[in-house]
């Protein structure tokens, strides 16, 4: 035999693969996506997937050998190879950081941990169920009735056809005993199997316009796989992705249906559960390790049945089998980009490459959607399908701007409330309906400034200033944080708080309005999903009257009591120094809003603003999507920017401004010389130190098509040459 190889990839930051050679013993094992346990360096064990096998031997003199083979089935399927593949390409990182991002830390264990690892085929979510014996029979169970217990466990097991889980089975844990006496006797014996693949429920019943919804998607043209679906909020988007689920699962298809945030799918899985059953996998990065280990499991099992995966960005890269469609909904939604670490990937745009690399269709969903989306749809590259009504009797809520300047000099204002606000939530209250108050700033105020030297405190490491929280004052950026004293360190003068967080708000609330049960949705008030989970369930079961909160609030919920929306303050949502911040607050806005009377009677929103005249606000307070789309579609063609080009930003850092100023002149001169006017930099971004590193960034506005690839290779050469260059250098393709 000649000797074989096979290229390993390693979850780490490596430019490819590893060679390694393959035992004679392995021979006929190793195969591609297998996951193996290979020695690195001096003798550290890695655990990777086998890319390729073949004959060619690397051009080293020492080739290490494939140390064990984990599974009999592959880890990862051709299919997910490609995915990874093309992200690691486009979004410019190692195929590495790709398989990191993809496989939980248990499944590709390094060093020690790796004796615990499992069998793939052992991992499969198992249940306990009972049965009887051969030798029960009917008429023993007479002379149980003494043993009242036991009897009540034996009749239910007859009842239901001589098999039940265990957890079905026993009714309290007194039950317990009664059963093992029970297995004992040898009446009664337990086994362990995968559950039964549930039966889906019959499909809810559409409305007309729905149903006109469903005959556009089904109808589109093959080569027009991508519908940008654009229906209000509370238009029953979520029912036609319902049926369209159906229908696949029922062709024996895959289905992967992307949400930003593990936020929205509290309410999501348990509608889809509802009709799905065991069908449903829930995905994302929350999960204890064993259920993940379980879902992946069950999804790479051969000849299973259809599955519709639930899940936030990561769910890309599980192993799907005959995917049949992939629904991103709400799309616009910046959080399907991960910023940190690599692979900075979009998963809307990685979601459509995945479909289209398996002839999936793709349904994008969104009441505001991204303006590349919307360019995309009206420019014929997608089918554009509208939903301009609300299902069933509930309509779209009123929008009253309300001018903070003109309450103020009528003195009209009470700690950051106008009075027609305080006059709506009194109103609301007294109907014992709910109140939504949104602000995008978290903590107690924006900022503390001294009243002596206007000095604004500020956080140490970060260029950037400090926010109250109760009695700390916080960085955002890097988690510093120190006790709030009243005088400034630098003057000893007294501090004045500035600007209204969500917690000043609840503060100044509960003032005004003493008897309101108020709940806070933020950052700091919900640490993990079950905090979350309980205080949306709190809010569902109208145990709270108010719910302040920040954008955690605005996605995806739906509220039936929520009658009344406040926007606290409009216009930080306009004044971001960004090219997407008209876009961006649109669609804050009108997000927020849609929580509204979205049952029975017409909801309210109400938007603070110091611009009640600015054509921006008043588009989002009328929800003109259109003229919103078009002027942002002018103002970008003239100055470039997406959809009329593509972003790369290249960010360094480091902690020596002196080193990262050479660094940066280099870096300078080689993307003028290779990208002329279309290069901006180097620029300071606002916080232009994090973490006492300082950072410098350079935008490059690349080509679209066969040309823009051609610049991205180019620019991967040159930055070939600046490895050498001390500072760290981030590279974010189409940052948002
Ligand atoms: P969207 O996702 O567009 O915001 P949803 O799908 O959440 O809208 O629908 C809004 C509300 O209307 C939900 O409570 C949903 O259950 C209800 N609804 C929508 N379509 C139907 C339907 N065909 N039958 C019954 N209820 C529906
Ligand atoms: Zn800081």
């Amino acid at each position: 035999m000649g000797n074989l190889y096979a290229d390993i990839l390693l979850p780490l930051a490596l430019k490819g693969c590893l060679t390694f050679e393959i035992p004679e013993h392995l021979e006929q094992i190793v195969s591609r996506g297998l996951r193996v346990v290979v020695p690195l360096g001096k003798s550290r064990l890695y655990t990777g997937v086998v890319v390729e096998v073949h004959n060619r031997r690397p051009n080293f003199r020492v080739i290490k050998q494939i140390q064990s083979v984990i599974d009999t089935i592959p880890l990862v399927s051709d299919s997910q190879l490609r995915l990874w593949h093309w992200i690691a390409d486009y979004y410019m990182c190692t195929e590495g950081e790709v398989l990191k991002a993809a496989m939980s830390k248990d499944l590709l264990p390094s060093g020690e941990e790796i004796h615990k690892i499992k069998r793939i085929s052992d991992s499969l979510p198992e249940i306990v169920y009972c049965k009887f014996t051969d030798s029960f029979s009917p008429s023993l169970l007479e002379s149980l009735v003494r043993a009242k217990r036991q009897y009540a466990i034996a009749k239910r097991l007859l009842d239901n056809d001589n098999c039940m889980a265990m957890s079905d089975l026993l009714s309290d844990k007194n039950d317990k005993s009664a059963l093992k006496t029970l297995i004992d006797k040898n009446l009664i014996e337990i086994f362990r199997q995968m559950p039964v693949a549930t039966e889906i429920a019959a499909m809810p019943q559409l409305s007309e316009s729905q149903i006109a919804v469903i005959e556009k998607l089904e109808s589109t043209p093959e080569n027009k796989n991508c519908s940008l679906l654009y229906g209000v909020s509370g238009s029953g988007k979520t029912e036609i992705y319902i049926n369209q689920i159906h229908k696949c699962l029922s062709q024996n298809q895959d289905v992967l249906y992307l949400i930003p945030e593990i936020a929205m799918s509290v309410q999501l899985i348990s509608r889809l559960e509802k009709i799905f059953g065991n069908r449903l996998i829930v995905w994302h990065s929350y999960l204890t390790k064993t259920t993940k280990r379980q879902n992946y499991a069950r999804m790479s099992l051969l000849n299973r049945e259809s599955l519709v995966v639930l899940g936030t960005r990561s769910a890309l890269f599980l192993p799907y089998v005959n995917l049949g469609l992939v629904i991103v909904d709400e799309e616009h939604d910046s959080s399907y980009k991960q910023t940190e670490p690599a692979p900075r990937f979009h998963a809307r745009d990685t979601a459509i490459v995945l479909a289209h690399q398996n002839s999936a269709r793709v349904i994008l969903g969104s009441a505001t959607p991204s303006i590349e989306s919307f360019y995309n749809a009206t420019s014929g590259k997608y089918n554009l399908i509208e939903l301009t009504e609300r299902f069933g009797q509930s309509v779209l809520p009123r929008v009253i701007l309300s001018d903070i300047r003109v309450a103020t000099q009528r003195g009209e204002r009470n700690s950051g409330f106008n009075k027609i606000v305080t006059d709506q939530i009194a109103e609301t209250l007294s109907r014992n309906a709910q109140i939504l108050l949104f602000q995008n700033r978290r903590g107690y105020s924006s900022y503390v400034v001294c009243k002596n030297c206007n000095k604004v405190q500020q956080c140490p490491h970060c260029n950037v200033s400090l926010t109250l929280h109760s009695n700390q004052l916080v960085c955002h950026y890097c988690g510093y944080s120190v006790p709030f004293q009243d005088r400034c360190a630098e003057c000893n003068g007294e501090l004045q708080t500035k600007g209204f967080g969500t917690e000043r708000i609840e503060v100044e609330l509960e003032k005004i309005f003493p008897q309101a049960r108020i709940v806070r949705i933020d950052s700091d008030s919900v640490r993990n999903i079950n905090d979350y989970i309980a205080k949306i369930n709190s809010v569902t079961r109208a145990e709270a009257d108010v719910i302040i909160g920040t954008q955690i609030i605005s996605k995806g919920l739906d509220f039936n009591n929520v009658e009344t929306v406040v926007i606290m303050n409009a216009d930080s949502l306009f004044y971001n120094p960004d090219f997407r911040s008209t876009e961006r607050a649109f669609q804050m806005i009108r997000q927020v809003g849609g929580r509204a009377g979205r049952r029975y009677n017409q909801g309210t929103v109400i938007i603070q603003t110091v611009n009640p005249d600015n054509t921006s606000v008043l588009r989002a307070a009328s929800g003109d999507y259109y003229a919103m789309f078009c002027d942002e579609c002018k103002q970008r063609q003239v100055f470039v920017y997406p959809p009329f080009c593509r972003l790369i930003r290249l960010t360094l850092n480091h902690s020596d401004s002196e080193v990262l100023n050479n660094a940066v002149q280099q870096v300078e001169n080689d993307l003028k010389e290779l990208f002329k006017d279309r290069v901006l930099g180097p620029e300071y971004p606002i916080v232009d130190k994090i973490r006492d590193r300082h950072n410098v960034m350079f935008l490059i506005k690349t080509h679209l098509g066969k040309d823009g690839l051609i610049q991205r290779a180019n620019l991967k050469n040159i930055m070939c040459g600046w490895e050498r260059l001390k500072v760290r250098i981030i590279v974010d393709v189409d940052p948002v």
